[in-house]
């Protein structure tokens, strides 16, 4: 059965008023106003999207053999563009509003709002006067070296997957590899979006985590499948609720012009199902273009065989991966009659997984413990140390942050050598004894 309501407290206004007031992610250029679409990430952020990129690579390139990384240049030679068909057809259909003075999507119109009539759909209102679509086109521009002419134009890149193409012979010359394989790449991509908004999920400038996977044409169809599995399983196993997530597959006319098959893992965002990773069936369309193109052999050649691969593309923005896993973590409750805020976020992308907290902060032979312990912990994980403000001041702002475990040092840790282990979840405390603790959480950390 299909869910429509997002099931949960978050809004993306509470969960944009929690980035900002934790440090999650800030307006970019605030005090000038801000850009449009555009955020600066704070401590926690930072340390939010370094996790779910390493859960990436870990589930891609460490915990397999058959994937290798690679990291390409922002701006590459703006050749690398036409032959991909960006420049010719990398655009959306834009429609202008004569009398509002506002842009759309035409593709989107069902998402958007009347600029006069907020209520309405753009075209719906008696007043609204669309303009035809017209193509415009995502990249950005810019100018390499002094001369700011057409020779000198280049772009920003639009998707990491073209570096990847273009280094195809490179890889397979360097590393031992052999279709099936992967290369996987963590960068950012840049595109003028038409309408962007709804806070970290249309940005102009994103980190994108794609995996180009060549394999033999005739088995495309097959591992096509399988990324989707895969892919679905990371979201899942990272803790995004399986009635919030579901597959679909593109129709004819909405795939890109390079794909022969996409089915996007959608989300249901409190604004409703999204796309949040789109996988595709590439075909051999990008390196056939970039042979006819370079004139390069870019195929693979074998003892008796020799084709050009067709590649799955599993591509996906960590931010849109942040927002689904913070609009899932998000918690409102009332405990002991206080309301409490929480992020219930796996224990793996957690910023934070310990903090460790001196009753009473004022008290030296609790801080010196205290310390000591904070300074074990952080060897091996990140850690907090906080002793200002009262103790239960201190959990809610580990649970909004979305620390899973608390450590307390307090009377009983001087008399016999325990700590209060605080689960962020259950809010269960236990004793357990501080020698060992770091092991311990370690091993939880392992296990989750
Ligand atoms: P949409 O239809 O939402 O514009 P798309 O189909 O153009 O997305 P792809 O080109 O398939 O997106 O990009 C791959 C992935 O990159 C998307 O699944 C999404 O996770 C991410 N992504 C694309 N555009 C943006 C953006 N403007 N901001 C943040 N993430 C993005």
């Amino acid at each position: 059965m299909e869910l429509q309501e997002f099931e949960g407290a978050a809004t993306i206004e509470k969960i944009a008023a929690l980035c900002r007031r934790r440090a999650f992610v800030f307006p970019s250029s605030d005090i000038y106003g801000g850009l449009g679409s555009s955020f600066d990430f704070g401590h926690y952020g930072v340390l939010l999207n370094d996790n779910v990129k390493n859960e990436w690579r870990r589930s891609l390139i460490q915990e397999r053999e058959d994937v290798v990384a690679l990291d390409s240049a922002i701006i590459l030679n703006p050749q690398v563009w036409v032959a991909s068909g960006h420049v010719d057809t990398f655009s959306d259909p834009l429609v202008d509003c004569r009398t509002c003075k506002l842009r759309f999507r035409a593709d989107k119109l069902e998402d958007a709002h009347c600029g006069r009539r907020p209520s309405k759909k753009p075209g719906e209102f008696s007043e609204c006067d669309l303009t035809p679509p017209r193509a415009f086109n995502l990249m950005f521009e810019t100018h390499v070296g002094a001369l700011a002419d057409d020779a000198s134009r280049a772009y920003l890149r639009p998707e990491t997957a073209q570096g990847i193409f273009v280094n195809f012979k490179n890889v397979i010359s360097s590393m031992r590899v052999k279709p099936p394989f992967g290369i996987a790449q963590i960068g950012k991509s840049f595109r003028n979006e038409i309408t962007p908004g709804n806070f970290l999920f249309r940005m102009r400038e994103f980190e994108q985590m794609e995996m180009e996977f060549f394999v033999p044409p005739g088995d495309a169809a097959e591992w096509h499948t399988y990324w989707i599995e895969q892919r679905l399983d990371w979201h899942l196993r990272l803790g995004l609720r399986p009635s919030h997530v579901r597959v679909r597959a593109h129709a004819g006319e909405e795939l890109s012009h390079y794909s022969t098959a996409t089915s996007d893992i959608e989300y249901l965002y409190p604004i409703g199902w999204q796309e949040l990773e789109g996988i595709a069936n590439r075909g051999d369309y990008d390196l056939q273009q970039h042979i006819a193109a370079s004139g390069t052999k870019l195929e693979w050649v074998g003892q008796d065989e020799r084709y050009v691969p067709y590649v799955i593309e599993p591509a996906v923005s960590v931010v849109r991966s942040v927002l689904a896993f913070l609009c899932d973590a998000y918690d409102e409750e009332v405990v002991a009659d206080r309301p409490r805020t929480v992020l219930r976020l796996h224990p793996r992308l957690a910023p934070v997984k310990a903090a460790v907290l001196p009753l009473i902060g004022k008290d030296t032979a609790m801080v010196e413990k205290a310390r000591a312990l904070y300074e074990e912990l952080r060897r091996s994980m990140s850690a907090e140390y906080d002793d200002a403000a009262a103790i239960g001041k201190r959990y809610r702002r580990q649970d909004e942050i979305g620390t899973p475990w608390a450590l307390t040092i307090d009377e009983q840790t001087l008399a016999d050598g325990t700590v209060t282990l605080r689960d962020r979840d259950t809010l269960e405390q236990e004793r357990v004894p501080l020698e060992g603790t770091t092991r311990l959480l370690a091993d939880r950390l392992t296990a989750s």
